[in-house]
């Protein structure tokens, strides 16, 4: 299968230029082919010689990434995109309108095997890793899509960020890239469940992000039965990890925080937080997530007064937190909710929508 172009850097696309004995600006001119009009072929690239379009045919495809389907919540408007690989796997990619503009969240895996209980994107575990072309392509192919410029990214879908490493920092760039789509790294969020060397590895990429950390429980025993990633890393190992991330790049982090009735949502367990938390950092931000609930699991979420407890309780402990908004609930596009469900379905041909 060929590869695509999308994922590559300048430097590879000058390299490339090179080696196929073509003058320098022709990279410049193919990369902002990809990355500024987003073109999905090479034919539409009309400044570019026939030749040299020819030669990048026979070795890369363009677009790694086919709109199948999208819904839309009647709710609040957001879309839940399905978008087909060139080899057939299927991924979810959701936009989401807020006040403050744009955002949207993409897998970065298809599949996961961090394992988490509430989770439905790890219920069949992990089939492999997206491209850097595949990471940007889902947010290329919405742009095309609605038009819109996208101000915040968060990088929830499908997946674990930190399990597909160098692909997801070189996307990081990409993205933030002031030649390319130029998002403020300041406005992408990559969320982690806690692979602690590689929060130590990104300590030092000197990147503007934020960093997300899925935390759900304030002790090692509670937080081994929901996610299976604290059986290797303790939360003592995690959080002294994460306030060296801090202390080195002074970005606030954000602690997630997904609340399942009657497991981790009592006031005894904000307490537990409030104090885990005030011991590597002064004032920490909670996003507290009401679990959504997944057919096949038996969990269900926390009753709003409960919710407002948890977090007057933590605000105590100088913690500001806040209630993650649920969106696109009604399209099962919310947290946790992505999936590899369509994976067995042959891709349709006639993609619609654009
Ligand atoms: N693998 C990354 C990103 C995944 S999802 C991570 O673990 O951080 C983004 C957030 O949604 C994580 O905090 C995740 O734990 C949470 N989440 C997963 N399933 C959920 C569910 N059913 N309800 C609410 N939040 C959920």
């Amino acid at each position: 299968m060929k590869p695509d172009i999308l994922s590559l850097s300048l430097n590879e696309i000058r390299d490339l230029i090179a080696e196929l004995g073509e003058p320098k600006f022709r990279a410049d001119q193919l990369y902002r082919w990809l990355h500024v009009s987003k073109a999905t072929s090479f034919d539409e690239m009309t400044n570019l010689p026939t030749k040299l379009k020819e030669a990048l045919k026979e070795r890369f495809i363009v677009d790694p990434i086919r709109l199948i389907t999208y819904q839309e919540s009647a709710i609040d408007g957001t879309r839940k995109y399905l978008f087909a690989l060139p080899d057939g796997n299927l991924i979810e990619s959701v936009r989401m309108i807020y006040h403050h503009g744009i955002s949207v969240c993409i897998s970065t895996q298809v599949g996961c095997r961090m394992g988490c209980v509430f989770c439905a994107s790890t219920l069949d575990g992990l089939e492999r890793n997206l491209t850097v072309g595949e990471m940007l392509g889902q947010v290329y192919a919405i742009i095309r899509q609605t038009k819109e410029r996208v101000s915040n990214l968060v990088l929830m879908g499908c997946g674990e960020p930190m399990d597909n490493y160098d692909n997801v920092v070189a996307f990081v760039r990409r993205i933030s890239d002031a030649d390319g789509e130029n998002i403020s790294q300041r406005n992408i969020t990559v969320s982690t469940c806690g692979l602690v060397p590689k929060i130590r590895q990104l300590k030092d990429e000197n990147l503007q992000i934020t960093l997300a950390i899925s935390l759900h429980a304030a002790d090692d025993e509670k937080r081994k039965a929901l996610m299976p990633i604290a059986r290797v890393y303790s939360l003592d190992e995690l959080l002294t990890a994460v306030r060296e991330y801090y202390d080195e790049n002074k970005r606030r982090i954000t602690f997630e925080y997904s609340l399942v009735r009657g497991e981790n949502d009592s006031p005894e367990y904000a307490e537990r937080l409030g104090r885990l938390l005030n011991r590597y950092f002064d004032h920490a931000h909670v996003n507290l997530i009401p679990v959504n609930p997944i057919r096949e699991r038996n969990f269900s979420s926390t009753e709003a007064s409960s919710v407002y407890a948890f977090q007057k309780k933590l605000e105590k402990f100088q913690i500001n937190a806040t209630i993650r908004r649920e969106m696109g609930r009604d399209i099962d596009g919310a947290c946790g909710q992505l999936r590899r469900r369509y994976s067995e379905q042959k891709p349709s041909s006639d993609p619609v929508g654009e």
